[in-house]
């Protein structure tokens, strides 16, 4: 088992005043070396902290006690959420998309997890096939919550299928217990067509108004299909299915609005740009408790472009934002803005294919029609994949080779983990200098607020 590593330190906090440094190994905190950022977190919540730590190329471990307020942060980041070891899945979903990504990768990248200490951290999905007793009493007794988990059929035949694990079709149990313990969950069933859309999706979902009728809510999103995947009987929606699993998610979450007074099943905006109807209205999405799995993000990003004021605590809610100890890299890194001097100028706007028309209907909105969105084709992953987070460097440098003219080039940063496109290149390695903005309705308008209005055509 491994401890924390120390990978940064506040200036003028009670673990700098201690001499902690960055490297240094927490070896034990209050007698004890922590499975995990949770319960670290709640070991140096105390008064008083006494560490073992571990200092690089020192022979010896020294003692350090901290003295400090009660719940006043320690002020360190360590270098991962997980110290024992990640939770892998062994689940072989038809559906994986990390079975299609293209090989030579990050190697971070095809790291299949199914933990839920990390869906409670950063909101990654579980199945619950590797969820335990003992995982189930921490969750209930620390009240771990939200959780999120992938249910994706109630049939279980159809799930222990869909997950090739037969545990797959007893693991729901779990998701009885959570509800039942008053934990707070929040669902999602991604539709592979002949699979388990029709009349298995009717049942999934009336089952998630009733025997789990608890669930904060339900997110149904559509099958994504790269041009690397394998599997013969994956393939992506037409649009008349698309229209038809839009059609039976609305009328159950209509249902559910009768039957519970609240809304809590929602379809994903790509099923809405499949059919080519327009977006639902903020309105309609309640808390947004799904924003980054694609329920109503159109919605928020149309009207934060339209009334210019930023959506409060709904993009990234949850334990982080509580403690000091974030490690996010390595599963969901901070993203990076960075800031031009052609700020007046107006911009060339890149984004994915299914980015584009929401893009296109902000500026209308704005009435700012005249400014450009180039919608770049993401030829690295192929198949049906374009949603703008997917674009990589290598798609965006023939998106830009193939314009004409200088340009002020402006990318969103949902395409960007830790400064680096997922094909592992940076923005400096652009054929043309590129500025990064929070990929936000708000952020687009403050963008624009700043350009003049120009009486020109668009180009
Ligand atoms: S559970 Fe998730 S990570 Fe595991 S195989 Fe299925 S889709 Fe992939």
């Amino acid at each position: 088992m491994s401890a924390p590593v120390i990978s940064e330190v506040a200036e003028g906090s009670p673990a700098d005043r201690a001499g902690l440094s960055v490297g240094d190994v927490l070896v034990t905190v209050n007698g004890l070396t922590p499975l995990d950022v949770i319960e670290y977190q709640q070991l140096v919540d105390g008064a008083v902290v006494d560490l073992v730590v571990r200092r690089p190329r020192s022979p010896l471990d020294r003692r350090v006690r901290i003295e400090k307020v009660e719940g006043e942060p320690l002020g360190v980041r360590v270098d991962s959420a997980v110290f024992d070891k990640i939770r892998t899945c062994d689940n072989h979903c038809e559906f994986c998309f990390i079975y299609q990504l293209p090989k030579g990768m990050r190697k971070s990248l095809y790291l299949k997890d199914d933990d839920y200490r990390l869906s409670f951290l950063y909101g990654n999905f579980t199945t619950l096939t590797r969820f335990t007793e003992l995982d189930a009493e921490r969750v209930i007794t620390e009240r771990l919550s939200p959780l999120y988990v992938s249910i994706h059929a109630t049939d279980p035949e159809v799930r222990a299928s869909m997950l090739r694990n037969q545990r797959g079709a007893t693991s729901l149990r779990w998701l009885d217990v959570l509800l039942t313990e008053g934990i707070e969950v929040h669902g999602q069933v991604v539709v592979c067509p002949d699979v388990n859309d029709g009349d298995v999706l009717e049942q999934t979902l009336l089952d998630c108004l009733d025997r789990f009728g608890a669930l904060s809510s339900v997110a149904v999103v559509p099958l994504g299909i790269s041009a690397h995947s394998n599997e013969p009987n994956m393939r992506a929606h037409s649009t008349a299915e698309a229209a038809a699993v839009l059609d039976l998610v609305e009328a159950i979450s209509d249902a559910g609005l009768r039957l519970h007074g609240r809304r809590a099943i929602f379809a994903s905006d790509e099923y809405y740009l499949m059919s080519n109807r327009p977006a639902r209205p903020l309105g309609y999405y309640a808390d947004v408790d799904q924003l980054e799995n694609g329920i109503g993000m159109a919605a928020a990003f149309l009207d934060e472009a339209t009334t210019g004021s930023q959506l409060d605590g709904a993009r990234h809610s949850g334990f982080f934002q509580a403690v000091d100890a974030a490690p996010p890299w390595g599963y969901r890194a901070e993203r990076s803005a960075l800031s031009s001097s052609r700020s007046t100028e107006p911009p060339t706007l890149l984004t994915g294919e299914l980015g584009a028309p929401i893009l296109l209907e902000a500026l209308r909105r704005m009435d700012r029609t005249e400014i450009e969105v180039v919608a770049v084709e993401n030829r690295f992953f192929g198949g049906t994949t374009g949603v703008t987070g997917l674009l990589t460097a290598a798609d965006l440098s023939r998106a830009i080779r193939a314009t004409d003219g200088d340009r002020r080039w402006v990318l969103p940063d949902v395409c960007l983990n830790e400064g680096m496109f997922l094909d592992g290149s940076t923005v400096d390695e652009l054929p043309a200098a590129v500025e990064v903005v929070a990929t936000t309705g708000a952020a687009l308008r403050a963008l624009l607020d700043q350009v003049p209005v120009s009486q020109g055509a668009s180009r």
